[in-house]
């Protein structure tokens, strides 16, 4: 899309479905200075992100549990930053190495074990 323009949401949801599965679980509507995405829920997903610009997120179905950090040493565990172009295949690789390397999940301060 490279106009906000009106659509019927219930229908993009309905064709793009399939992308609203695990590990990533979302699909981005709109990108530009404002980012639209559309959550398939319930999303088990734990990674935190930073996004200069302005979000929305809409869930589909399910609860959603939002966490803060709290009980940390402050230090960052992992940082994988990328130009934001198609979410699908950009952070799904990202995810499973994140997921699948127990070094990347350890932190080099404290090192407490991230569990995924
Ligand atoms: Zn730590």
């Amino acid at each position: 899309m490279s106009a906000l323009t009106a659509f019927n949401l219930q229908r993009w949801i309905e064709e793009h479905r399939h992308l609203l599965k695990p590990p990533v679980g979302n699909a981005m509507v709109w990108n530009s200075n404002f980012m639209v995405m559309v959550v398939g829920g319930p999303n088990q997903r734990s990674d935190y992100h930073v996004n200069p610009g302005e979000e929305l997120f809409y869930q589909v179905e399910g609860d959603i549990v939002l966490k803060i950090i709290e009980d940390s040493c402050g230090a960052l565990l992992y940082d994988a930053e990328f130009h934001l172009v198609d979410l699908g295949k950009q952070l799904k690789p990202i995810i499973e190495k994140f997921r699948d390397s127990p070094e990347l999940r350890t932190c080099k301060s404290c090192h407490a074990v991230y569990q995924v």
